[in-house]
């Protein structure tokens, strides 16, 4: 739209003013000057006229004329007085200010423009004696006049052009001081909050600048709010709110921007997925609030970890995500990874108990592993649960044929739901020896799978699955189940093996009421407490150290023995194994099979035994495949054995048939 500015309305407004009222009230004041002129004028005639007229009649009546003649003489020179006439009874001019019509008979000429002729007869009382005729001139007067009227002419157009010029300028005055105002106006519109202006003054422009500023101000304070409250909407809208680490949404910006900006320099990226191991336990015994907190710290030690280049996000549950931008090889990525579970390995400390956690990591590299986010993701997610499936608390890169394995392990779980409703699942029991006599003192238990459609699939494969499903509580009490069952076969058969031993997952005994179950099993077998052993892994006692004592002092109370399997991988630590209720350690067959060598590990397991037998605890040794294996151990005072040199897991018939184990010397 176009604009007219203020300031030409106002002179138009000064113009038009001018145009109708100025202009015209001028030119009646003129017009009123002109009639009373040529009144005055008309008047002063007249009375010449009058007093001529006096002279003329003495002349006539004394019928000599030249004393009127000589008196009219200098009219000639009045420029008023085009000519003056003194005429008889009989016409004939008798004086004249053109004395070459002396004597001549009147002829009455016609009225010049601008002039005027005058007549007045002169009588007495009796006769008519004769005339004066004076010729006026008006010419002087009306040039005076038009001089006038073109002076008035020129007063109205310098006034109308002097009252537009006046206009634009009063105009103009007025619009500069609100442009300013019209410029702030606009930079607020603009969105520039930060404008005063400054319109000096006492007048209504001035005020409306102080109003201006006052709005602005206001407008200024509403704005920040506003930017406030959307910076808080962003946020929470990115961020998750229990941690306050950037979520899913964010991430997956990032992670976005971050892809751009590698294909752009040619960088290589490494997203690390992860996932704390066995995290549901900690909600399932504690409860959310407490899996809160622990979640929280680990956001934090982590934020601290990776504050710099590196994006951790926190994407649900116990999920997390590492983006690292540039990295030059795989290395930086392992190296990472296991910082990561260095991070998660110091125990967190909360509400007066300590967790120790752990982590599966999958890690996948841009460009080689995907090439936008949502594959990177899908693929570490792959990874990790390859991590998870090797015995967790470490990392996997992805590979391609990690996506099958992974699309196995899901059709394995699906099958492993039906497999003991099948009669998939059975159990095999591995004689325990006594190194010194070679007597069976017991057996454990340990599940086989034989599945139509995988073949048979290991336990080191299938008990991770059923642990992560959940399957493996009801699958543990079958396994509880079975194992009293044969084992109370055994004896009313006659076969005196003194004990069973069968494996409990961390989750049967955090999340069922355990010692419930073994006191119903044995109820409903028959079996005697005395006969059964339960192996629990060191980890999980690690984990929840208070809440372990508590169990294992229940199972105990029941009259079972219990064994810590896999001795030495948890990290054990002097400090709380004096205080577990346990019968027996099962020194893991890593260190075993070192015995014999110069390896740390073999020194490690001699001071196992030693700690044994310190505490008072029974100790066997776990994958005995030599013989050297089985002496030495029996040298340093450890008093049982179980590995391939006696026998592998049987099935319950086999073994059975087998009478006599003796250490093979
Ligand atoms: P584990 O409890 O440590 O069981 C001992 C494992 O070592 C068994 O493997 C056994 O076959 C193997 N082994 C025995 N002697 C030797 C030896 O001389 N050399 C070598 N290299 N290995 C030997 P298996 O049966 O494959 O079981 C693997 C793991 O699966 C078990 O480790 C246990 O953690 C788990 N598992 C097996 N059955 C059950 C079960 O019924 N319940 C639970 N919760 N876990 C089970
Ligand atoms: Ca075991
Ligand atoms: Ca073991």
């Amino acid at each position: 739209m176009t604009i007219i500015s203020l300031k030409y309305r106002i002179a138009l407004v000064l113009f038009i003013l001018q145009l109708a009222i100025i202009s015209p009230l001028l030119w009646f004041t003129f017009s009123s000057y002109r009639n009373a002129e040529m009144k005055q004028m008309e008047a002063r005639e007249d009375i010449f006229l009058e007093l001529i007229t006096q002279f003329g009649r003495k002349a006539l009546l004394t019928e000599d004329s030249s004393d009127f003649q000589l008196f009219i003489a200098p009219f000639t020179k009045d420029l008023h007085i085009k000519s003056l006439i003194l005429l008889n009874h009989d016409q004939i001019v008798v004086a004249s200010t053109n004395p070459l019509e002396l004597g001549s008979a009147y002829k009455s000429t016609k009225d010049e423009k601008r002039t005027v002729w005058k007549r007045k007869e002169i009588d007495n009382a009796t006769e008519k004696l004769g005339s004066v005729v004076i010729h006026f001139s008006r010419i002087d007067l009306e040039k005076r006049l038009e001089a006038l009227q073109w002076k008035g002419v020129g007063i109205i157009i310098a006034g109308i052009f002097i009252s537009a010029i006046v206009g634009v300028g009063v105009g103009t005055l007025l619009t500069r001081r609100l442009q300013v105002l019209e410029r702030a106006t606009r930079e607020v519109g603009e969105g520039n909050m930060d404008v005063a202006v400054s319109v000096p003054g006492h007048d209504e422009i001035s005020r409306l600048a102080l109003v201006f500023n006052e709005m602005s101000a206001n407008l200024r304070n509403q704005f920040k709010e506003l930017e406030q409250a959307q910076h808080e909407l962003v946020f929470q809208a990115q961020h998750d709110l229990l941690t306050g680490l950037p979520n899913r949404l964010l991430f997956d910006l990032h992670c976005c921007q971050a892809i751009a900006n590698a294909k752009n320099k040619n960088h290589r990226l490494a997203l690390l997925f992860f996932d704390l191991d066995n995290f549901k336990n900690i909600n399932d015994s504690y409860g959310h609030q407490m899996g809160d907190s622990v979640l929280r710290i680990i956001a934090a030690r982590l934020t601290m970890q990776f504050k710099d280049e590196n994006l951790v996000a926190h994407l649900g549950g116990d999920e997390f995500c590492l983006l690292i931008e540039k990295i030059e090889n795989d290395d930086d990525a392992g190296k990472i990874a296991q910082l990561i579970l260095d991070t998660l390995a110091v125990s967190v400390e909360c509400e007066q108990h300590e967790f120790f956690l752990s982590a599966s990591i999958g890690i996948c590299l841009y460009p080689r592993d995907g090439e936008d986010e949502v594959r990177l993701l899908r693929n570490a997610d792959t990874a990790m649960y390859r991590a998870k499936a090797s015995g967790k608390g470490t990392y996997r890169f992805y590979s391609r044929e990690l996506t099958s394995s992974v699309r196995e392990r899901t059709s394995m779980e699906n099958r492993l739901r039906k497999a003991i409703d099948r009669g998939e699942l059975r159990l095999n029991y591995q004689p325990q020896v006594c190194l010194e006599t070679g007597n069976i003192i017991g057996v454990e238990a340990l599940a086989r799978w034989s599945s139509p459609e995988f073949g048979l699939v290991s336990p080191e494969k299938f008990i991770p699955i059923a642990e992560e499903s959940g399957l493996i509580l009801g699958m543990g009490e079958w396994i509880l189940d079975d194992a009293c069952r044969q084992m109370q076969q055994w004896r009313t058969a006659g076969n005196k093996i003194p004990r069973v031993a069968v494996n409990l997952s961390a989750l049967q005994i955090q999340r069922s009421d355990i010692a419930v179950l073994v006191s119903k099993t044995l109820d409903s077998t028959g079996l005697p407490p005395s006969c059964l052993e339960l192996e629990i892994t060191e980890g999980y006692i690690l984990q929840d150290a208070d809440r372990a004592i508590r169990v294992l002092q229940q199972l105990r109370n029941l009259g079972v023995s219990i064994a810590i399997d896999d001795f030495g991988t948890g990290f054990s630590s002097l400090s709380y194994l004096h205080r577990l209720p346990i019968d027996r350690i099962k020194i893991d067959k890593s260190f075993v099979q070192e015995i014999g060598t110069t390896s740390r590990a073999a020194q490690v397991a001699q001071a196992m035994v030693n700690l044994g037998s310190t505490l008072g605890l029974s100790v066997i040794g776990e994958g005995v495949e030599k013989t050297h294996h089985a002496e030495i151990l029996k040298s340093w005072g450890c008093q049982e054995g179980q590995g391939f040199l006696y026998s592998p897991a049987l099935m319950p018939d086999e073994l059975s048939k087998i009478r006599d184990f003796r250490t093979r010397t």
